[in-house]
Order: structure tokens, then C-alpha cells, then sequence
């Protein structure tokens, strides 16, 4: 490899993200760029008040939904569609974390590097399945990078949410999503599994499902919650942001059950500390093994790692014959 072609020659980490200087982008910068590119709409990657954004149309219309007024200017790119930007070749692959989300290819030199944002392996009806891409540098995520993170499959979690309904009847359950990707995620499989009847919704959580529809991601029957007497609320399912669970509006259900859906359910106190009954074991990250398997796929080079628990991680990879190094970003959060 010539000393020009080196990948940390011109992509560089800084304290406002990975910036490819030949380019002249950052990914997912934390502040204010001129260029940046985007994986996707969650807030600790996609923040308000660049100049240029490049990123899928899923991802410009979750940013365009969340930043009203921002006068950046949007460019989306298809998934697989190549564009080059000063001799910097950029393409974006699905990621299979939530709707819009990409793995940004970068070529240049002749080296490849993938940026692959936050991302999950398995199934999910709101967004395309990740596709592994060949390359030089894989630069990963490692929020559940610890072999205790094992997800279950999701339809089991589903299934525990629908039996339960079944046990109590007399009880509305809430469950405690995030606005963007979970919420809509859980809709989805709720649906997969034969539930159609309209999901009542808090307020905050109707704005993201309306870009995911217009999308043409199907949700069916939403309802506001304050629409029903508390007398329609038991045996309802009721969808609220994690934290408005414990929030005035909630004390109309009644005699409710507690659920929340994130990958941090599996552990146990997580759940009893914030008062959550039934545990809904559902990620939109890699678990371990997945980090694994993709590793072992995309046969990097090299792997560099991003976030969140890496030393596992970093161990795992070197194990398997590849230079790791943790890039140790600030910035980003671990939630699910
Ligand atoms: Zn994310």
C-alpha cells in the first residue's frame, strides 16, 4: 500500500468526528460543518445546522422532519448510487438499522473504507437488510460489543407482549419506545404477528411515523391515546417515548403494565431500576455475535471501532488475524 493510499493519511479522526480531508467532509460530525455526510436520522449522528448534507432520501426526510427551518441544503443518495466529491468516491449501502440508514463507502487511492454507522443484522420489515461491502478498513460500532449480548428473535419478544395482553385483559400496557426507528419497528412486527387493531400512541411519536408512511413503510391504524375514555384503555397497547412513561398523561391507564423495547433490557437491573415489568428484548444494534459474523464477512483489512465497548471487541478481532484499533468517538450515545 503506497504511503497516499494509507486510509489514516485521509481519514482522519478529530474532535468533531471522522473527517476524509481530500474530500473535505466529516461523517456524522457533533457540530456545524460545511459538508457532511450522514448514516442516519438519530440524533447523536444527524444534528442540526450543516451547510451541505449528503445522505439516503430516508435519512434527508427524517432530518428535514426534525430540523424545520434549518437552512441546510439536502442532497439524497440513493443506496448504490456512486458520486465523487473531489476525487472522493462516496457510496451509500443499507445498513439495517432504521429507515434511511447507510454504510458510507468511501474510495479513494484505491483503498476502501466503510463507515457503517450503527447497525443490526436481522430482519426488519421499516428498512432494507444490511449488505456486507469488501473493503480495506471496516469502521464498526460496538454498542452491545460484549459476549452477554445475545438478542433473542424478535417475534418471541413480540409474541411475550401479545400473550400478555391475554393474562390481563384489564390492564392497558405501555410501552416505552424511542420516537425514531423503535417505535416504528415495533409497529411493524406487532403487525407481522397478526396484531391489527389500532395502536394508541402518545402525542410525540405521531411525527416520525408520518415520514416513515410517507416513506411507504405501512404502520396501519395509529390513534392519539387522549381520543379514548379510560374506561377504552384496558387491554390496549399504548406506544410512549421511554421518557414519558412515568409522566402525568400515563396515570389515565388503567392499572398499567410497564414494557420497554431496547437491547438493554437483557440486563435484568436495567429493567427493576426503571420500573419495567415486562422487558422487551429488542435491538437495532448488532448483538456480539453479529459484530462477529459481519467482521468475519466483510474480511476488513483492518478494523477500526468507533464507540462503546470495544476491548471485547478489539480482542475478538486481532484473534481473528486483523489490525483493530479503537477510535474512541465522543460524542455518541449508547441508547437503543
Ligand atoms: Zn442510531
Amino acid at each position: 500500500m503506497s504511503a497516499s493510499g494509507c486510509p489514516e493519511r485521509w481519514l482522519r479522526v478529530t474532535a468533531n468526528g471522522l473527517y476524509c480531508e481530500p474530500g473535505d467532509f466529516f461523517v456524522d460530525p457533533r457540530w456545524p460543518v460545511d459538508r457532511a455526510v450522514i448514516t442516519h436520522g438519530h440524533g447523536d449522528h444527524a444534528r442540526a445546522g450543516h451547510r451541505h448534507v449528503l445522505a439516503t432520501p430516508g435519512t434527508t426526510a427524517i432530518m428535514r422532519h426534525r430540523h424545520p427551518g434549518d437552512p441546510t441544503s439536502y442532497q439524497p443518495l440513493p443506496y448504490g448510487e456512486a458520486l465523487t466529491l473531489c476525487g472522493v468516491e462516496v457510496k451509500l449501502a443499507p445498513a439495517g438499522h432504521i429507515l434511511g440508514s447507510a454504510q458510507v463507502v468511501i474510495e479513494y487511492q484505491g483503498q476502501r473504507v466503510v463507515v457503517s454507522g450503527d447497525y443490526k443484522r436481522r430482519a426488519d420489515p421499516t428498512c432494507p437488510p444490511f449488505e456486507p461491502q469488501q473493503c480495506d478498513v471496516f469502521v464498526t460500532e460496538a454498542t452491545f460489543g460484549l459476549p452477554v449480548f445475545r438478542h433473542p428473535p424478535d417475534g418471541d419478544e413480540i409474541d411475550k407482549l401479545l400473550h400478555s395482553l391475554t393474562l390481563f385483559p384489564e390492564r392497558a400496557h405501555l410501552v416505552g419506545v424511542y420516537a425514531l426507528g423503535k417505535c416504528q419497528r415495533v409497529i411493524a412486527l406487532l403487525r407481522r404477528q397478526g396484531y391489527e387493531a389500532p395502536l394508541l400512541m402518545h402525542g410525540a411519536l405521531f411525527g416520525l411515523c408520518g415520514v416513515y408512511q410517507a416513506q411507504g413503510i405501512p404502520l396501519g391504524a395509529l390513534q392519539p391515546m387522549r381520543d379514548l375514555p379510560k374506561s377504552e384503555l384496558a387491554g390496549k397497547i399504548v406506544l410512549a417515548p421511554p421518557g414519558a412513561q412515568n409522566e402525568a398523561w400515563a396515570r389515565r391507564l388503567p392499572d398499567p403494565r410497564t414494557a420497554r423495547a431496547s437491547g438493554w433490557m437483557r440486563i435484568r437491573q436495567r429493567a427493576k431500576a426503571s420500573g419495567i415489568e415486562l422487558p422487551l428484548v429488542i435491538s437495532d444494534h448488532a448483538d456480539w455475535d453479529e459484530l462477529i459474523a459481519t467482521i468475519a464477512e466483510v474480511k476488513p483489512g483492518e478494523l477500526w471501532v468507533t464507540h462503546g465497548a470495544e476491548e471485547a471487541l478489539l480482542h475478538q478481532a486481532r484473534r481473528m488475524g486483523l489490525k483493530a484499533r479503537a477510535l474512541s468517538l465522543v460524542g455518541y450515545e449508547d441508547e437503543d
